[in-house]
């Protein structure tokens, strides 16, 4: 303790915002998106440059604390709060420089996507990010990054030129395809494993018009919704993007069955290209409409921090009928009251064809993310939303593509899971990079890649 209370006080007069257990902030500062969760680090530091985060960790390993990153705090599994960690808060640091001559968008690692997007929109470029603005751009990169923008870019992990980082001993580096190279490759995909990425590169593209946002049915409808949205995705050019999902209305608390789009091109265009979700059933809602980027970003409300999470799904090759058939009954089957979700993402172009050996992110070519969020607020429905959403995701096993995707997956995953997430042989070379940076594992609050022995 007496080595904690040294670290914070060095920190201090460092100039870097701390708290302790003893400070009345303590609290605000640990707290996660996820109220599941309840974790107690030894110190919170909010940093505001790369010197920052090199001292916190510098410190931290000097006092033998593992180190924990805080991006934009959403984690589900509340990776980014680690019990006895020295948390790296980067909220200190989310200032996004667009370069618009050649065409790049250089992010601190602690940005959300309301302030990329604003940012890269001020250009009228962008680049694919997740579809809830105030998730963080460095947890939701480093994992993939499913987004709108998806079909014609790839994921948000698929623009990253280069990144700054401050590694386990300290050191500030870059990495891309030219500087430390198996490094970029590693936290393409490998997450927060590597060490603290404090400036993100994208590549950003023009994005102009789009035509996009909700269209609901019938909830009795719910079957043949999936599989007109899985259907018309298959078929679809690069440019249309769809989600659907079963849900409940935040405001009404009726349940929900809808199809969220997004067609980058004109309105004519987008028309013809979503046609058959008009003619095909009768929507109880059609809100599809011209409509900026930054208006796409934000279909959905961001949720509040504290409601209480446990998402669960899989990739998959295959989505058959039946399986639509048992998602429906599942989702009548889901703890209520709660705002618990199945989300169905679909994934058709761009970034099924970036070759696989590209970088640690794995399962090019998995065409479904199914997933339950149970999302709720009473204590006593935990056993039953978690084995909802357990076993839903485990229905889902014979279209698998046979692995999670790493940003939903829950602190409870066993380490096969994280392993059959990038298959063997990339889930042995990303453990040899871990041993070279950081051999002590001190980066362990995460879908955790031990170091090769
Ligand atoms: C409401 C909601 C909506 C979501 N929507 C999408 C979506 O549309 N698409 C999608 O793909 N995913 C989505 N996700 C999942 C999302 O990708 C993960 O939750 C992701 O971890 C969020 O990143 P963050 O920076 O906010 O997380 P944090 O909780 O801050 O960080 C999680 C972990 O990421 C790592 N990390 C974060 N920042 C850095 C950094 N700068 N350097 C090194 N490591 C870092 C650390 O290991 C950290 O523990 C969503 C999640 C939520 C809760």
């Amino acid at each position: 303790m007496a080595r904690t209370f040294l670290s914070a006080d060095f920190l201090r007069r460092a100039g870097i915002s701390v708290a302790t257990p003893s400070d009345p902030e303590y609290d605000t500062r640990r707290a996660t998106f996820n109220g599941l969760i309840d974790r107690r680090p030894t110190l919170v530091a909010t940093c505001s440059s790369s010197a920052d985060v090199a001292a916190v960790i510098n410190h931290a390993r000097e006092s033998g604390l593992p180190v924990s990153v805080r991006g934009g705090g959403h984690s589900v599994a509340g990776h980014c709060i680690g019990d006895g960690a020295a948390v790296v808060d980067l909220s200190g640091m989310r200032q996004v420089r667009v370069d618009a001559t050649n065409r790049l968008a250089i992010a601190g690692g602690g940005a959300t996507w309301l302030e990329y997007d604003t940012a890269t929109q001020k250009f009228g470029l962008a680049s694919t990010g997740g579809t809830f603005t105030d998730t963080g751009i460095g947890g939701l990169t480093l994992g993939g990054g499913i987004g709108y923008l998806q079909g014609t870019l790839g994921f948000a992990v698929d623009s990253l030129v280069a990144v700054e980082m401050v590694t386990a001993d300290g050191e500030i580096i870059r990495a891309s395809d030219r500087e430390n190279a198996d490094l970029f490759w590693a936290i393409r995909g490998g997450g927060g494993n590597f060490g603290v990425v404090t400036s993100f590169e994208y590549r950003v593209h023009p994005v102009g018009e789009l035509y996009g946002g909700v269209i609901a049915y019938p909830v009795a409808d719910a079957a043949k919704m999936l599989r007109l949205a899985r259907d018309l995705a298959a078929g679809a050019a690069d440019e249309l993007v769809l989600q659907a999902v079963l849900s409940t209305s935040r405001e009404t608390r009726d349940e929900v069955a809808a199809i969220i789009v997004c067609f980058q091109g004109s309105v004519s265009a987008g028309e013809r290209a979503i046609a058959p979700l008009r003619n095909t059933l009768q929507p109880v809602l059609d809100a599809l409409r011209p409509l900026t980027y930054n208006e796409m970003q934000a279909t959905s409300a961001p949720f509040p921090f504290g409601l209480r999470h446990y998402w669960k799904g899989q990739f998959l090759s295959e989505f058959p009928d039946e399986m639509v058939d048992m998602a429906v009954e599942e989702f009548h089957r889901r703890p209520v009251p709660s705002l618990s979700t199945l989300l169905f993402e679909f994934i058709e172009g761009a970034p099924n064809r970036v070759p696989a050996p590209t970088m640690a992110f794995n399962h090019r070519g998995a065409r479904f993310n199914v997933s339950a969020l149970g999302i709720w607020e009473d204590p006593a429905q935990d056993t039953g939303q978690i084995e909802w959403a357990r076993r839903f995701a485990g229905a889902l096993t014979p279209g698998s593509a046979g692995a999670s995707y790493v940003n939903y997956m829950n602190a409870d995953e066993p380490s096969e899971r994280v392993r059959l997430a990038y298959g063997d042989q990339k889930f042995d070379r990303l453990r040899q990079i871990k041993k070279r940076y950081d051999p002590d594992n001190i980066f362990r609050f995460n879908q955790n890649i031990l170091p090769a022995v």
